[in-house]
């Protein structure tokens, strides 16, 4: 006989569950999925979420205990970041209200990352701070020589780098052929402040017969161009003599403003290339951009100085009193370096 993996009672020859209790543990495991990712997309009731999660996962027997808690509000986050990206807009209380979340419950960059919806805050970051004409944060060249050594392009003054993606395939059209404007892929154009969804451009490929892989460098983009520095070829694009980005599944496609102009392509994945496109449309977009001093933040110090202020205030209303409910939350420092 069978014992119901939900209940431990009896659920009948060759039954694992009873079909009552699966569907009552469905219905809360969404439901809990519902609540933590309100809270993190609102940041409002975080000191009851805990118990309210409970409550729910009581009724429909969701683990929460070990490391499932921690689990479940990990994915609550990843959750509430893609819903932000749904609705095509990155509003400021949404970056605000995520950062409040996974202070108040510890959650660091690491765990947030693992299935990569740190980075994507990070791009998100980014991408809400140039439409928001929020000052550009400063690059940090230590850590990007630290991360990719030489850092192989000259900068004009007037100018900072805000990406740098790395071991990116270069591709050219080869072909003598003509180009026909509409046969490679559709130009994005989003309206300002708003932003091209993932998956918009899922299923179209760089590869094409006329399309050749010419060189494999690193990729820069700046407040006014996009760098290539491969072992071939080194050169910059002005972002405004760019007349269409053409997004697909694995590289972003550009057009040239210039007589017999050809696609180029550089490959990228899926999810870098919808943050390029975003990117560039930002900048492009955007009507003037401050640039940041030597002594600015960097994205990671402003990321994490969000962190710092919203963590003192949250430690300072913090009652005690649950300090042992959250036992089995492992406390993660989200302090940047400072
Ligand atoms: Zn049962």
């Amino acid at each position: 006989m069978g014992q119901c993996r939900y209940c431990h009672e009896n659920a009948g020859w060759f039954r694992r569950q009873h079909s009552d209790c699966q569907r009552a543990h469905a219905r809360a495991v969404a439901e809990i999925d519902r609540m933590g990712k309100d809270a993190a997309l609102r940041g409002r009731g975080l000191d009851t979420l805990l118990d309210d999660i409970r409550r729910v996962a009581a009724a429909g027997r969701v683990d929460v205990g070990g490391s499932a808690m921690q689990d479940i509000l990990v994915r609550a986050w990843g959750l509430a970041v893609d819903e932000s990206l749904e609705d095509g807009v990155f509003k400021p209380e949404e970056r605000q209200n995520l950062n409040r979340f996974r202070v108040h419950f510890g959650l660091g960059e690491d765990i947030l990352n693992r299935a990569g919806h740190f980075d994507t805050f990070r791009m998100m970051h980014l991408i809400g701070m140039i439409q928001n004409n929020e000052q550009i944060p400063r690059f940090d060249r230590r850590a990007a020589r630290a991360r990719f050594g030489r850092f192989p392009f000259n900068l004009m003054k007037s100018e900072e780098m805000v990406w740098v993606f790395r071991e990116v395939p270069y591709y050219e059209q080869v072909t003598t052929r003509e180009f026909q404007g509409s046969s490679l892929g559709v130009s994005v154009r989003v309206a300002k402040g708003v932003y091209l969804r993932p998956g918009a451009f899922r299923g179209r490929t760089v590869s094409s017969s006329s399309m050749q892989r010419t060189d494999t460098g690193t990729m820069g983009i700046t407040t006014k161009h996009i760098y290539f520095g491969g072992t071939q070829k080194a050169f910059r694009v002005r972002l405004d003599r760019i007349v269409s980005i053409m997004p697909y599944s694995d590289g972003l496609g550009i057009m040239r403003d210039r007589a017999r102009a050809k696609p180029e392509h550089f490959g990228l994945t899926e999810h870098n290339v919808w943050f390029a496109a975003n990117l560039v449309e930002a900048i492009q977009s955007a009507d003037d951009l401050a640039l940041p001093g030597s002594d600015d933040g960097t994205l990671d110090d402003i990321v994490g100085a969000m962190v710092t202020g919203d963590a003192a205030d949250i430690i300072d209303d913090d009652d005690d009193d649950d300090d042992d409910d959250d036992g089995n939350l492992v406390p993660v420092s989200v302090l940047g370096s400072s």
